[in-house]
């Protein structure tokens, strides 16, 4: 265990732990890198909700109008008035522990095309080293579109279209828990197959690894259909990326210092072993493409 590009501070309003926490657990857990990826913020968040909601739907939607547009969905992602003052914390950590660790600052990011370019300038600015694709949502940023609830057959395939379309983007560096489509799903049906070899062949094409995330194990077996397994890693989805040699990433997803630690890696690395993956720790930063999408 000595790299993790996946790790969440306190700004996220869903983890728990400083910027320097983190980086002094991962030095004391033994790493020589971390990279830290808040969720992404999103400038003009609450217009972007309500557009993509729907104007009508908006104003009758009492869970939507508290939750995401008066609290400017409080919990999901690091705020972006504090987008600053996180990435100068990092800065500034980067130069205190360069003896101890290399720190990089990321984000993950949710595909939204709406913000392709502001994702781009986050590159171009070099404000960070690297943004991570995480999808959660189903079109936009709300709980009754999120995957690990819906499973229709439709959503899926949207979540495979995003992903494609993102990876082909060149703004992702690794496409994190891309079988988190598969959280809620009873049968890894014929769509589901496809939506994977979708994923593997866009990852070897643009050369974005996949990553094993540890969050699905923090999250407990639960039974789905007729199985009891995690929600993620989804064993028949990384047989087709084993199958297809698709280079993969370990990825703790450390919500909480607590969890940058060995017994959680060994947990991924055993994973990995058993379905013959290909781990790679290093991987290129991409850095987009400067055209508009
Ligand atoms: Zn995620
Ligand atoms: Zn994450």
């Amino acid at each position: 265990m000595k790299k993790n590009y996946h790790t969440h501070t306190y700004r996220c309003g869903h983890a728990s732990g400083s910027e320097e926490d983190m980086v002094v657990q991962a030095i004391a857990s033994g790493l020589d890198t971390i990279g830290i990826s808040c969720h992404s913020p999103l400038p003009y968040f609450r217009l972007f909700m309500i557009r993509s909601f729907g104007y009508v739907r908006s104003i009758f939607a009492a869970k939507f109008l508290t939750k995401w547009i008066v609290a400017d969905g409080f919990g999901s992602r690091l705020p972006y008035r504090t987008k600053n003052e996180h990435l100068q914390i990092i800065k500034e950590l980067k130069e205190k522990y360069k003896d101890q660790m290399t720190i990089y600052a990321g984000f993950e990011a949710e595909w939204f095309v709406q913000y392709a370019n502001y994702f781009q300038s986050l590159l171009d600015n070099k404000e960070v080293d690297y943004l991570i694709l995480g999808l959660h949502y189903d079109r936009y940023n709300c709980m009754d579109r999120y995957y690990l609830r819906i499973s229709d057959d439709a959503s899926l395939v949207r979540y495979g279209q995003n992903a494609c379309y993102a990876m082909d983007t060149g703004l992702f560096s690794y496409f994190c828990h891309p079988d988190l489509f598969m959280s809620t799903k009873a049968e890894f049906n014929e769509t589901c197959q496809k939506i994977t070899r979708d994923i593997c062949h866009s990852a070897l094409k643009n050369n974005v690894p996949l990553e094993v995330n540890a969050g699905g194990f923090r999250r407990g077996l639960k039974q789905i259909g007729d199985h009891e397994r995690y929600p993620y890693p989804h064993d028949e989805f990384w047989k087709i990326v084993s199958e297809l040699e698709v280079p993969v990433v370990l990825g703790l997803d450390a919500h909480a210092p607590e969890q940058l630690c060995k017994e959680e890696y060994d947990q991924l690395e055993a994973y990995a072993k058993r379905l013959n993956l290909k781990v790679i720790d290093t991987f290129e930063f991409k850095k987009g493409t400067t055209k508009s999408v």
